[in-house]
């Protein structure tokens, strides 16, 4: 199947105060993939919609796999992404795991920059907006055998993003310990993004909304006692250690996104002195040393919401705060460092901005 962009461009829309996932942006990129050109047809041009075979494959079996990364306004005016590096080297591995194509990172790059340098008028200096850049790439064969495609497409789109939980970007949130749904199981996918780890989700979050919470927090499948994520994001918690706050994240066992903010953090803790460490963190320790004061704060990290605090968690038989359930002294400071070196207010550890000027 050829990929054939019709002339007539999807809506699209730049609102001063964007929701998270319905402004896009003007642009789309596409690269088609088949065994004997390899990756060819390299196409930049508006954001249309895609003909598409009912047979075609990723719509059946689910190879289809996706990224999520930012670009921001720089202090200075000009626009830079944040670690796309990063996000084109696990594009590469989601491929692996689920039989696609691995894209190679300079042709994701070069993807990233020509919808940002083409589209990133549409980003205002407002620091609290951004461009979330969607790559993606699915299956295009259209057959109905159960085996891998042997055509893809990848497609690079964008929306421009405004705070991901509401007005307030930084406002606690409630969360509900998720007791009757795994997110992931060893040997299966939670460690990459496929779009097949996401729709199973949505039940989880629903009870969660009916908790009267926002967010699902996922524990680990065989044991059910281990904390591994948040909704889409990876969580920490600061604990309070002989010598003043620590900073603590889930390890990654496998089952974890390896998220690029959670990297990000572990890097900027650090260099603002707090201890960190990876280890596993049982949702009865968290409890019982949030009540004992052990644990001062609990948030969640990633792309789209940034950081994210925890004010309140609830489980089968109560709930507890977290602190006094506003945001904390240190994830206050965690986010400030992360935005900071996002818009270039502060130096960027080398190789975390992809500047790309404007086309
Ligand atoms: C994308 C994602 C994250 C966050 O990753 P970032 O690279 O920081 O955006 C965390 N958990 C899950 C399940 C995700 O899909």
């Amino acid at each position: 199947m050829t990929l054939e962009l019709t002339p007539t461009p999807l809506p699209t829309q730049a609102p001063t105060r964007p929701g998270h996932g319905d402004a896009f942006t003007d642009h789309m990129v596409t690269l088609a993939w088949n065994p004997v050109d390899g990756w060819h047809d390299r196409r930049v041009g508006p954001l249309t919609a895609l003909p598409l075979h009912p047979a075609t494959i990723g719509l059946h079996y689910a190879q289809v796999i996706f990224e999520g990364l930012k670009a921001h306004r720089q202090v200075d005016g000009s626009v830079a992404v944040f670690r796309p590096d990063r996000n084109a080297t696990r594009f590469r591995a989601s491929a692996r795991r689920l039989e696609m194509p691995e894209l190679p990172e300079e042709l994701f790059l070069a993807a990233v920059d020509d919808l940002v340098g083409l589209d990133q008028h549409l980003l205002s200096d407002d620091p609290d907006l951004s461009i979330y850049l969607r790559p993606l790439m699915f299956a295009t064969e259209p057959n109905l055998m159960l085996r891998p495609s042997g055509e893809y497409l990848f497609l690079l789109m964008a929306f421009v993003a405004g705070g991901f939980f509401g007005t307030d970007p930084f406002a606690p949130v409630s969360v509900l310990v998720g007791r009757t749904h795994t997110r992931a199981v060893p040997g299966g996918t939670g460690d990459v993004k496929c779009a097949a780890n996401y729709g199973p989700s949505f039940v989880a979050q629903r009870l969660a909304r009916e908790a009267g919470c926002q967010q699902v927090v996922w524990l680990d499948a065989l044991e059910r006692r281990w904390i591994e994520e948040m909704g889409g994001m990876n969580m920490f918690f600061v604990r309070q250690g002989a010598s003043g706050p620590e900073v603590v994240t889930p390890a990654l066992t496998g089952t974890l996104l390896p998220g690029v903010t959670r990297d990000s953090l572990l890097t900027l803790a650090a260099g603002l002195g707090y201890p960190v460490s990876e280890e596993r963190v049982s949702v009865d320790q968290w409890r019982e040393e949030s009540l004992s004061g052990r644990i001062t704060e609990t948030f969640a990290c990633g792309t789209a919401a940034v950081v994210t605090p925890v004010g309140r968690v609830h489980d089968t038989d109560g709930h507890w705060l977290i602190g006094n359930g506003t945001p904390g002294p240190v994830t206050t400071a965690l986010r400030k460092a992360l935005v900071d070196v996002q818009h270039g207010r502060t130096p960027a550890p080398e190789g975390w901005l992809r500047p790309i000027p404007p086309r």
